[in-house]
């Protein structure tokens, strides 16, 4: 019997292919059992093998886990396209995206007897017209939408009337949102909407769990997964449709490997499967708007709010010359959370910072108390009576100056802990606090969303959780207690998340029978993003992207940054610096570079960081750039010594 050679994507060292033998005809997609040195791996057949050495003897398949293939050709197509274009070999790619327990289980029979049920909509004017023009996409290719609908305009219910049509045509619907957004109150109003019970996938659910929807959509069952980015790689060869929602987020970016953005992976997938993509949001990112305005996105806006209600005036508080209340509350905001306490009205707060006070400083010399592994200043939490890292998580009970030895500190700057602290005192127990610090789960999440809904408490106070898209009809106060400190970030995008969050949380005002107010407080009222939030969302857009083409910035170039790190300082330095002279030899005059330099954050979990961006305005550069880097990595590479690759970067600290 003759041999075959086949190429296997193992979630394995960092590299691409391993070669191995069957004497049996497996088909491409097929999951198999191996030995790998002596351990067993599972991995997929990714094709014959391109290159055989006489002289190498390969090991054999010891098992084919499939009768038929789980993993279709297109969808390894775009497995390939993310490993090339976000520098990631496959078997890290793989490991990234496939838990572990999905590519070594056994197929499941999911019984599905989903029947239709589903109750009709009467949509508004504005969204019929948008939804007409929508529902030719099905069934008619690939072309990628740009929903633009403020919020309140009954984005979700053009979602479900396109998962109708879509599942009425015999496809099946890939339907991602934000993890934070998966609340079981959004996926009770879907599936009663739909009238069968939607299966949810996220990376919190059970390997059975996990495993039923895995093979409940793969077998092509249930005809919709909601989910949050792990959804998109559940394979299935009868996709007719991706829907991202809140697309401007920037969770949809993976930090870990391989940092693939969602919104740009689902583009790139629906593009392969030759399908419609829908990205939806109220504030679409300053990328996608970039795309709709070029036409590479089809632009669709939902402009009224479904009730006809008016948009709240966004009015502006400047601290430099208000008189404040501990610190937090200008005398202003503090008589309107009064006036509508006392009609029984409710108030959103929004403070962008978690734990009781920013940092600790030291009253006898001054010295901010910092973690011992991260170049960061701790956060304190009164409850508790602990300090705590926000990079490495560490927790200190017992500290003491690292300067002078005292243990005597002064809490300095507000967090939600303190704030709810101070509130309570000014207006009694009707306070609740909702930031990650109190949402453990997306049951805790719902309970403490559930006891506001209901009126039993008065005023929310939270982190940027409050603005992600909750329905409180009470809500008629917004109050910003201050986001300075996003805007203050070295970071191209921080006016774009400023503008987005405020935007989304002043949304969150009046969007039922009351009109509401939104109040801003802070101490830089000129900044651009306050003149812009009354303005017309088409002004921000274009002043923002003249602003970054005028620094080269995305959607202007694309970027890449290049971050190496090391337990040894100097050796880190010197790695980063002959790879980034290495790279500037090899760059063509269109490519720019900056740095050398120490990251913001210098040191994380006692790695020294150096960073290093490529500006191009040429894709095929970022390859070419990017493989100058991991090999001038391997040859000077020592110790535990990481090299990060990060295409399209989110994050610059
Ligand atoms: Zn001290
Ligand atoms: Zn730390």
């Amino acid at each position: 019997m003759s041999l075959n050679y086949y190429d296997l994507i193992l979630p394995v060292v960092p590299k691409g292919t391993f070669t191995y033998t069957s004497e049996h005809d497996i088909p491409v997609g097929s999951r198999v059992k191996v030995f790998f040195g002596s351990r067993i791996e599972h991995g997929i057949v990714k094709g014959k093998a391109d290159k055989i050495h006489p002289d190498i003897s390969y090991k054999n398949i010891n098992e084919v886990l499939d009768d038929k293939p789980v993993f279709p050709e297109k969808y390894l197509t775009m497995f390939n396209k993310m490993s090339n274009y976000y520098q990631t070999p496959l078997g890290i790619a793989m490991r990234g995206v496939l838990a572990k327990s999905i590519l070594s289980s056994e197929r499941l029979d999911v019984d599905c007897d989903i029947s239709d049920k589903s109750i009709l909509l009467s949509l508004s004017n504005d969204q019929h017209s948008v939804y007409a023009s929508l529902t030719k996409i099905i069934d008619s290719g690939f072309s990628a939408n740009l929903l633009h609908g403020i919020t309140g305009s009954g984005k979700t219910e053009i979602y479900i009337e396109l998962v109708k049509e879509c599942i009425k045509k015999g496809k099946q619907v890939i339907y991602i949102v934000p993890e934070i957004s998966l609340t079981p109150q959004i996926v009770q109003r879907l599936s009663e909407r739909l009238g069968f019970s939607v299966p949810v996938y996220h990376s919190k659910l059970s390997p059975k769990r996990k495993q039923k929807v895995f093979w409940g959509f793969n077998s092509g069952c249930y005809p919709l997964v909601i989910g949050a980015r792990s959804a998109l790689f559940i394979p299935s060869d009868n996709i007719g449709l991706i829907i991202v929602d809140e697309e401007h987020e920037s969770s949809f970016k993976q930090e870990e490997s391989p940092s693939y953005q969602l919104r740009d992976m689902a583009v790139m997938y629906a593009d392969i499967l030759n399908v419609p993509v829908v990205l939806g949001s109220a504030t679409p990112s300053v990328e996608s708007y970039f795309n709709a305005l070029n036409g590479k996105y089809r632009y669709l806006e939902l402009n009224k709010r479904f009730n006809e209600k008016q948009l709240p005036e966004i009015k502006i508080i400047d601290l430099k010359t208000s008189d404040i209340i501990d610190n937090l509350l200008s005398v202003k905001l503090y008589d309107k959370i009064f006036e509508k306490i006392k009609q029984n009205e409710q108030v959103l707060l929004l403070l962008n910072k978690k734990g009781y006070s920013k940092h600790l400083i030291c009253k006898k010399c001054g010295t901010t108390l910092q973690c011992l592994n991260c170049s960061i200043a701790l956060t304190y939490y009164k409850k508790g009576d602990y300090a705590k890292c926000s990079y490495c998580g560490e927790i200190y009970k017992f500290f003491k100056c690292s300067e002078c030895g005292e243990n005597d500190f002064l809490d300095f700057g507000h967090g939600t802990e303190k704030a709810v602290e101070i509130l309570r005192e000014l207006f009694g127990d009707t306070v609740i606090k909702l930031d990650t610090d109190s949402v453990t789960s997306h049951k805790k999440m719902q309970s403490i969303l559930n006891d506001f809904y209901s009126g039993k408490y008065n005023i929310m106070v939270g982190t940027q959780l409050i603005a992600k898209g909750f329905n409180f009809p009470e809500v008629t106060l917004v109050g910003v207690l201050n986001i300075d400190n996003l805007l203050s970030l070295p970071d191209f995008r921080a006016n774009e998340r400023a503008y987005q969050l405020l935007m989304q949380v002043a949304g969150r005002a009046g969007r039922f029978i009351k009109k509401g107010e939104v109040f801003i407080q802070t101490y830089n009222p000129e900044m651009p993003v306050f003149q812009l939030l009354n303005s017309d969302s088409e002004k921000f857009y274009m002043e923002e992207l003249s602003r970054r083409k005028e620094h080269d910035y995305p959607p202007f170039m694309r970027m890449v940054r290049i971050i190496i790190s090391d337990t040894k300082e100097d050796r880190a330095k010197k790695t980063m610096e002959t790879i980034s002279e290495k790279i500037n030899e090899a760059k063509s005059s269109e490519t720019k570079t900056l740095g050398p330099s120490p990251a913001p954050i210098f040191k994380i979990k006692n790695r020294y960081r150096y960073s290093f961006i490529i500006k191009t305005p040429n894709v095929s550069r970022i390859q070419v750039l990017g493989r100058i880097a991991r090999e001038n990595f391997e040859v000077l590479k020592k110790g535990n010594m990481q090299l990060k690759l990060d295409v399209d970067p989110y994050f610059f600290m």
